[in-house]
């Protein structure tokens, strides 16, 4: 990767590491005997990132009729699951229509909109605990119990209306024990409220949101031992994105100026948080590698081309003496990076994008 992007000589650029990619997919997969892995496509919905991880997952979590389109023409035969909360009549009609496998429904308003049979699984927003969560999806998102409990008994009523499960996803950035702890809360509250329902053979989804480190990109989620720990009846379904696809992206640049104003120094770099808004969204300094210099490190801030104060991928980091032309890689930015920004800021051009095969 450092000797492609430094050879690759035109910037800014997106690189995505297919092979290591593919590599890390497996290894989550063959740590999860006896769970249902779906990739939460929001996270990156690139093509060819789809058809890397398409071997390895047993389908797509979609939240738009965007991501619909997007994912059925790009893996025609993928399972598909529709979650998200605002779905409108136009989006449950062509998820109807591309097939999508299930729906996660998110109030009792949009069960009544549903076209067609469908089998569902109701989103549920439990109170339950989540110790240092990154995000906490409470608000809006999913039905309380009384909420469930009147879609239940609208299911009853409508012959073209399946109920499948529970979908939960209610936090992000747990490490593996935390996840486990939250599945067996979840499994327990869901499978007895299931059986109250006459539910046999219950789906449950119990999301995605496993932890992703900006600042030890070593330390990975220990998809071993959460493997083991889930129980193996029923057999859960999962729903990661950051943690899939985190680590095998690369936003790479050079620098345009060097400058020290009233003693801070500050490198600017072609581009910017309109092409990496990652560590703005996260408040984090991105992780960087510096791929031309090297040497003795000093203080400086990196930022982007933006006339915005915001526009700061790492304050006062450590990093080797920078001049023009040197070349900087951001990692870790293969999730929740490009497909988050917002691109035509100030009208600077767009990255290119280049995968490794
Ligand atoms: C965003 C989202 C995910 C994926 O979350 P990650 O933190 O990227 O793993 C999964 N399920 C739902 C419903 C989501 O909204």
């Amino acid at each position: 990767m450092n000797e492609y992007a430094v050879n690759l000589g035109s910037y800014p650029a997106y690189i995505y590491d297919l092979p290591g990619l593919d590599a890390h997919a497996a290894e989550i997969r063959a740590a999860l005997p006896n769970t249902e892995l779906f990739y939460a496509a929001k996270a990156n919905p690139d093509a060819e990132i789809l058809r890397t991880l398409a071997p390895h997952v047993d389908g797509i979590e979609v939240s738009s009729g965007g991501e619909l389109s997007h994912v059925r023409a790009t893996l025609p035969d993928t399972r598909m699951a529709f979650g998200g909360p605002g779905k409108t009549t136009e989006e449950l009609a062509l998820a109807h229509h591309l097939n999508v496998d299930r729906i996660h429904v998110e109030s009792p308003r949009e069960l009544s909109r549903l076209p067609g049979p469908t089998s569902v699984l109701l989103r549920a927003n439990l109170p339950l605990r989540t110790p240092n969560a990154a995000l906490t999806m409470s608000g809006p998102f999913g039905m309380d119990e009384p909420t469930l409990n009147d879609c239940a008994r609208h299911i009853a009523e409508a012959p073209h209306i399946e109920l499948r499960g529970i979908h939960v996803h209610l936090a992000s950035g747990l490490d593996a024990p935390a996840m486990l702890d939250l599945a067996t809360q979840i499994r327990d509250w869901a499978l007895s409220w299931l059986e109250a329902h006459g539910v046999s053979d219950p789906e449950l989804n119990i999301g995605g949101g496993m932890a992703v480190d900006y600042a030890e990109p070593d330390t990975r989620f220990d998809w071993q031992t959460y493997g083991q720990g889930l129980p193996a009846t029923p057999p859960l379904r999962i729903e990661p994105g950051r943690a899939l696809t985190a680590y095998h992206g690369w936003y790479v640049t050079d620098v345009l100026d060097v400058k020290t104003t009233h003693g801070d120094t500050y490198v600017i770099l072609r581009g910017g948080t309109h092409h990496l808004r990652t560590p703005v969204t996260k408040g984090h300094d991105h992780p960087f590698k510096a791929l031309t210099a090297s040497g003795p490190e000093e203080r400086a801030t990196l930022v982007g081309q933006l006339c915005t104060p915001k526009d700061v991928f790492a304050r006062d980091v450590l990093v080797p003496r920078l001049s023009p032309g040197d070349v900087i890689a951001f990692t870790m930015a293969g999730a929740y990076a490009w497909n988050i920004s917002h691109h035509d800021f100030l009208m600077h051009p767009k990255p290119t994008f280049h995968y490794l095969r």
